[in-house]
């Protein structure tokens, strides 16, 4: 672009300019680690739209719909339905700062990193927190859960339905019974699993649940999905204390996306654009559709990897298709071999987390990450980065299995 002010010389006697940097250009990748996913051209576009006000009318017409799309991918009529400004942990915060009050119990399920970050986010709200710990890569069993529901009489019960730091799918159908029974709200993260995988929050009974855009909705990483049933708006309804962040307090940032229109803080226009483009290409796809998609791919992903002779972390019934651990084959450099991906095939995969950091890989099949050519370029370029790490792996074994799988033997 031309630029006549920048393109002259600095008149004499001026400052010449600080820092000369080049502009942002990020080259091309093909992401299938845990978060972000490749982001749709229509929805890059959608974020480039004209920044207009918070207040315009036109802005509160994308946001209803986009709450309207929501409340959609979330299979929910919960009224308050709405994007946080922030990325999935700042989905995390809203939902435990605006459900706990100092001194509030809270029971929190950790079998991975976000387990335990959650458990962490309740202590910062001043929460009285317990917790029941399996190892990571495992799930609960809703007897464990309902023992210590019992034993603790939590107000709140948090859990992690898509643990992105292992790839285990915790099953969520009749939890929420054991939790209400138990006289307690059932808070869960569902940052990877939406878009991905079935999320029933009215059908499960779930009270407040947050998500992120980045995974599996694959809209760049900015805004926090949430909602809040009935009994969940009643507690926060009922609190004797101002809810503990200013930021996050839904009884404000409610009179916004809701009812009066007040100015609470300026919405991220731009990224709601974004999101709302991204709803609309999830719902047009189809929930269902988009599951099967994640399904499909997931297995033909299993089929080339398990043919090269790597090993999943992760129990076959309790895998998510969408997050794919598998153990670093032994005389591997596990870093080396991101690293040619990336450098070689532009293809990010993720590391490992916590204990099994440097143990295992997450291969990531998020949202419009999840197709058959990713799928197909993955299996073929690790082959090559196994076989560069001096490992005896069987040329072409593993695109085959996966074009089997896909039911393409021709
Ligand atoms: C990614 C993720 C988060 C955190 O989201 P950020 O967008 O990184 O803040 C929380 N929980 C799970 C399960 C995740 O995968």
């Amino acid at each position: 672009m031309s630029d006549p002010i920048a393109a002259s010389d600095p008149p004499q006697g001026a400052a010449r300019s600080e820092i000369e940097v080049p502009g942002v250009r990020p080259p091309r990748r093909v992401l299938m680690g845990p978060g972000p996913s490749d982001v749709p051209d229509e929805v890059l576009a959608a974020l480039s739209r004209t920044t207009i006000g918070h207040l315009d009318p036109e802005f509160l017409r994308i946001m209803d719909e986009l709450q309207q799309m929501l409340r959609a991918v979330f299979r929910t009529r919960n009224e308050l339905t709405l994007a946080v400004s922030g990325t999935g942990s700042a989905g995390m915060e809203t939902c435990v700062v605006n459900l706990i009050e100092p001194g509030d119990r809270m029971l929190v399920c950790i079998s991975g990193v976000f387990g335990r970050r959650m458990a962490d986010v309740a202590r910062r709200a001043g929460a009285d927190v317990r917790t029941i710990e399996r190892p990571f890569g495992e799930v609960f069993t809703l007897e464990e859960i309902e023992r210590a529901a019992r034993e603790h009489a939590p107000k709140v019960v948090g859990i992690v339905h898509a643990e992105t730091s292992t790839g285990a799918h915790q099953p969520l159908q009749n939890l929420a019974d054991i939790v209400h029974q138990a006289g307690a709200l059932l808070l869960v993260d569902c940052v990877t699993s939406l878009g991905g995988m079935p999320v029933e929050v009215d059908a499960w009974g779930l009270d407040a649940v947050y998500s992120g855009t980045q995974k599996c909705l694959s809209c760049p990483p900015g805004l926090a999905p949430v909602t809040f049933s009935p009994r969940a708006v009643e507690v926060i309804e009922t609190r004797r204390t101002p809810v503990q962040s200013w930021y996050l307090d839904l009884t404000m940032v409610r009179q916004y996306w809701g009812g009066e229109r007040t100015y609470h803080h300026t919405a991220p226009i731009n990224m709601n654009y974004a999101l709302h483009e991204a709803l609309r290409l999830v719902l047009a796809e189809g929930l269902e559709s988009r599951w099967r998609r994640h399904t499909t791919n997931h297995r033909a992903l299993r089929a080339g990897l398990e043919a090269m002779g790597l090993r999943f972390f992760v129990a076959a019934e309790h895998r998510l298709p969408m997050l794919n651990a598998v153990w670093v084959p032994e005389g591997c450099d596990e870093a080396a071999v991101r690293r040619q991906l990336l450098r070689d095939f532009g293809i990010e995969i993720g590391a490992g987390l916590g204990p099994v950091k440097g143990k295992v890989w997450r291969i990531g099949l998020m949202g419009a990450s999840c197709c058959p050519r990713n799928v197909l370029l993955l299996l073929a370029a690790l082959e090559q980065c196994l076989k560069r790490q001096g490992l005896d792996v069987e040329s072409g074994a593993a695109t085959a299995a996966a074009a089997d799988a896909y039911g393409n033997t021709d």
